[in-house]
């Protein structure tokens, strides 16, 4: 079992079972969270033979590091790890900006902001979506999900740096691998841990209505983004599948009781692909159904993929799509595309080379 499953409840009992005084339990959870020890060998503050047991129960090694790549700008890394039954996932470090808040025309703020994958594949589907291409595989675990930040921890440590933001926006669909995701975040949270901020934390759905509701009623600090890429119901069905299932008003009024249970804002994500969503028309559309929601939104040209043929609209076309926004009171902000040369941009992670 990999250690990064555990919480420290469970991980105290577990330690109880071997006949452990409960600090011990202590002693390893901040080892792992606080000083970021990777390796049982590590915990030279434990009795040898309890490091070995530790070596003998539980894995300390989710992955391997199957390719590592930087794109030209150096801003941005993507990582391909490989589980240990083969799948194979992305986590990327954006080296500034943040998804939630960066755009074109503001000061770049130092922050580094870890892209990490909930599920190896994708089961909804998204027809621009390399990581929806690809298809379902599997449900990542807590501790997988959780490795991919203090594998990054670890690299920035040795920086001097620390991962500032993590947003739950690389493979997968973090709502529907909901438990494990939260989890994860919890576990990251842990005040005797790892202790990073709620937030610091951006989850992002496809617009799964009843875990919106959930996530509410949960009163989470996490920021929630929601994929919304069109306003209409046919359209938006014929690029993501899942609008069978819950239709465009179903989500947003989620996310109105969302905003209800939290007076937190909810950011939109709309992908602008050149004559298909990206006319003023659109953008009236869409400050009309997002009338009176606190919310923003962010666009972002469409990233390339193989499997998609649409292409991204220009700078121009996006300006004239904020600026229509914003005139029908939505902030909108454009976000810069980043990565892309390494096909470590929004919906390019396939794990393969699917993306173009
Ligand atoms: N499954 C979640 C989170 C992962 S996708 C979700 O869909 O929200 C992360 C973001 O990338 C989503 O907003 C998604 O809509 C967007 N995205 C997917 N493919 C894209 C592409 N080709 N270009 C730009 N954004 C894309
Ligand atoms: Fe899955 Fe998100 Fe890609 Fe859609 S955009 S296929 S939900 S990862």
């Amino acid at each position: 079992m990999l250690i990064y499953d555990l919480d420290l409840p469970t991980l105290t009992l577990r330690l109880k079972e071997w006949g452990e005084p409960a600090y011990r339990a202590r002693q390893i959870w901040q080892g792992l969270y606080q000083h970021l020890y990777a390796t049982p060998e590590a915990f030279t503050n434990l009795p040898k033979p309890l490091r070995e047991k530790l070596a003998g129960h539980f894995s300390f090694a989710p992955f391997l590091v199957n390719a590592q790549q930087n794109s030209s700008d150096g801003h941005t890394q993507k990582i391909l790890f490989q589980l240990p039954d083969q799948r194979l996932i992305e986590t990327v470090l954006m080296r500034y900006g943040d998804p939630a808040d960066d755009h074109e025309n503001s000061a770049a703020k130092v922050r580094n902001t870890l892209c990490i994958s909930t599920q190896a594949g994708c089961a909804m589907g998204c027809v621009f979506c390399a990581t929806g291409q690809m298809g379902f595989k599997r449900h990542l675990t807590s501790g997988e999900i959780v490795a991919q930040v203090l594998y990054y921890a670890r690299v920035l440590k040795a920086e001097n740096e620390a991962v500032t933001n993590v947003v739950l926006m690389g493979m997968g669909e973090p709502f529907h691998n909901y438990e494990n995701s939260m989890e994860a975040i919890d576990r990251l949270n842990d005040a005797e841990g790892y202790n990073f901020g709620a937030r610091r934390f951006t989850i992002s759905t496809v617009g799964l209505a009843p875990q919106i509701k959930r996530f509410a009623d949960e009163r989470r600090q996490v920021n929630l983004a929601i994929s919304l890429h069109e306003v209409d119901d046919n359209k938006r069905l014929e690029m993501m599948p899942i609008t069978k299932k819950y239709k465009i008003d179903d989500v947003l009024s989620a996310c109105r009781y969302y905003v209800e249970k939290t007076h937190r804002r909810v950011t939109f994500e709309w992908a602008l692909i050149n004559g298909v969503n990206d006319t003023p028309e659109t953008a009236r559309a869409l400050a009309q159904k997002l009338k009176g929601l606190l919310c923003h939104v962010n666009a972002i040209p469409l990233n390339p993929t193989l499997g998609y043929s649409g292409q991204a609209t220009d700078r121009q076309r996006a300006q004239l799509f904020k600026e229509t926004l914003e005139q029908a009171g939505v902030p909108c902000t454009i976000r810069m595309r980043r990565g892309i040369d390494i096909q470590a941009g929004c919906g390019q992670l396939a794990g393969a080379s699917s993306a173009v």
